[in-house]
């Protein structure tokens, strides 16, 4: 696939003069709560009203959607309100019923992206059609297997394309429920410029309180537009509670949130900056990450030396790290010079804190 202008035609068909906002609950759960979120979502940004129908649960015994019954909601709530309508497919089964039901955008699920054949099955059911499908992330952080996902459906001819980055799911718990690792998208975006890329700050984050910081990010990154999970009573949400916000924290938020438009060279100059240094920001983040894991190892290896009464120095072990440092570096237009002297601090650091670890020991 190559990054072509079609692919973002039915966003541009929006018209919009602010990123798409795709906006609901995570999973509808009766008629009335569709419909009332859906008429207090009327007169906000959003242009699309989202609603989980089958629910992918990584433990079963938890709500698992309303099925098929769900559909008529969403087809009423759009009659209502005149908003577009999406839902989750999962199988060729579930694009033949959301079909019917005039949905207008299908969106693939994280758990969904990481099974090519099931991918499969469901480009082969839409096979031509004009439906935007929108693309989540898998659930491993692999650009590949997103991107062949996205493949899939461009050779069953379906052109009208979108991903959602959610985020990737580590072992180790993090301040976030699916960890963003932006470089991937910004590796995605890079490849397919004209590929819409949504953030979903809900499945990131886990909790609502840095949404907001979250979206303001995705918006610096130039992202095409955002789905949020909305409920009336998120606290009683029967699925992910504690992610949802309420229709009126998301009508502030859009207010809030510094959206840039790209009019004149000065102003064309400074998104362009703006851009640079959040994707500066997001290397300088993992770069404090891997410096604090590195460390976490040292100490490790300080507790194993004093252990076994070794000293901390190993001059030998150390000549061979910079020795490999500084070829890699070379391959990476890194100077000599900024090697040893970064290398220089990151030993100095690492002594520092294996030294804290032995006199722990003793005392
Ligand atoms: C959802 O959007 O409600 C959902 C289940 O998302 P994901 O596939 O990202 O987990
Ligand atoms: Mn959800």
């Amino acid at each position: 696939m190559e990054n072509k202008k079609e692919l973002r035609n039915w966003l541009d068909a929006y018209g919009l003069d602010h990123p798409l906002v795709i906006a609901g609950p995570c999973s509808a759960e009766t008629e009335e709560q569709v419909l009332k979120i859906a008429h207090q979502l009327k007169d906000s940004d959003a242009t699309v009203f989202r609603a989980g129908i089958w629910k992918p649960r990584t433990r079963p015994g938890n709500f698992e959607g309303v099925g098929a019954l769900g559909l008529k909601w969403l087809q009423r709530a759009k009659e209502e309100t005149g908003m577009q309508i999406t839902t989750e497919v999962a199988n060729a089964n579930h694009v033949e019923l959301a079909l019917k039901h005039d949905v207008d955008i299908l969106w693939i699920g994280a758990r969904t992206t990481v099974s090519p054949f099931i991918v499969q099955e469901i480009a082969e059911a839409l096979k031509g059609t004009d439906k935007p499908v929108l693309i989540k992330n898998p659930v491993n952080p692999d650009l590949s297997l997103w991107l062949g996902a996205v493949e899939r459906f461009y050779t069953q001819d379906i052109k009208n394309l979108g991903v959602i980055h959610r985020g990737f799911s580590t072992y180790e718990k993090t301040r976030y429920r699916n960890n963003p690792e932006w470089q991937i998208a910004v590796d995605l975006q890079n490849r397919f410029p004209d590929l819409p890329l949504i953030l979903d700050p809900s499945h990131i984050a886990g909790r609502r309180d840095i949404i907001f910081d979250l979206c303001q990010t995705a918006l610096d990154l130039n992202y095409d537009g955002m789905m949020v999970e909305t409920h009336y009573d998120p606290d009683n949400a029967w699925s992910d509670a504690a992610q949802q916000i309420t229709p009126d924290a998301l009508k502030q938020m859009t207010v809030d949130l510094k959206i840039r438009k790209e009019e004149g060279t000065a102003v064309e100059y400074k998104n362009k900056l703006n851009t640079l240094r959040t994707k500066i920001d997001v290397v300088d983040h993992q770069l404090i990450e891997s410096l604090g894991k590195r460390m976490k190892i040292s100490d490790q290896i300080g507790e194993l030396k004093a252990d076994n009464n070794v000293a901390i120095l190993q001059t030998k072990r150390w000549n061979e790290i910079l020795g490999k440092m500084i070829l890699e570096g070379e391959q990476n237009n890194l100077s000599e010079e900024f090697i040893l002297r970064v290398f220089k601090a990151i030993h100095q650091e690492s002594i520092n804190h294996q030294q804290k670890v032995a006199d722990l020991q003793r005392s």
